[in-house]
């Protein structure tokens, strides 16, 4: 699909890539950390009599979506995640720790459901896919994936 300033569209999720849901970031600055990396050199270049910046995760989904007319993958950050998945992606990570096909049965979960998107183009020309800037679950009734796999897995929420 080719936009040239943000859209609104209608559409349904046919697939989640679960693969790969999240990525490590440091916690102060939020850059992307390598994946052997715990600190970040950047943070620890400017302070170093600081503490030892730490990591923390955020959500980078892939997700393949239909409108009437054609099916698309799109790329989707935190933010609007986080709506989907109805938690941070830490505790997501935690979470599938101890439930290793959450990835999976989350991924299942969120299939079908209708969603309105607002999509943008990539900042960075290379990127080949449009972003996801934020979403709106359309079904009253839409439960977001940390609570259908709480439910199922009977796993008390301690909030
Ligand atoms: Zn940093």
């Amino acid at each position: 699909m080719e936009i040239d300033k943000p859209t609104t569209i209608m559409c349904t999720v046919v697939a989640i890539d679960d693969t790969n849901l999240c990525y490590k970031v440091c916690s102060v600055c939020e850059r992307a950390l390598p994946h052997d990396k715990v600190s970040c050199k950047y943070c620890n270049f400017n302070n170093p009599c600081s503490i030892t910046s730490s990591s923390k995760r955020l959500f980078r989904v892939l997700m393949s979506i239909a409108t009437e007319t054609k099916v698309f993958v799109v790329i989707m950050f935190d933010r609007a995640a986080r709506v989907l998945f109805g938690c941070s992606a830490d505790e997501f990570f935690d979470f599938a720790k101890t439930h290793p096909y959450a990835a999976t049965t989350a991924g299942r979960a969120l299939e079908g459901e209708m969603l309105t998107v607002t999509l943008s183009k990539p900042k960075n020309g290379n990127a080949q896919h449009l972003r996801v800037v934020s979403v709106v679950p359309l079904r009253s009734g839409f439960q977001p994936a940390i609570e259908i796999m709480r439910e199922l897995y009977q796993v008390r929420s301690v909030s």
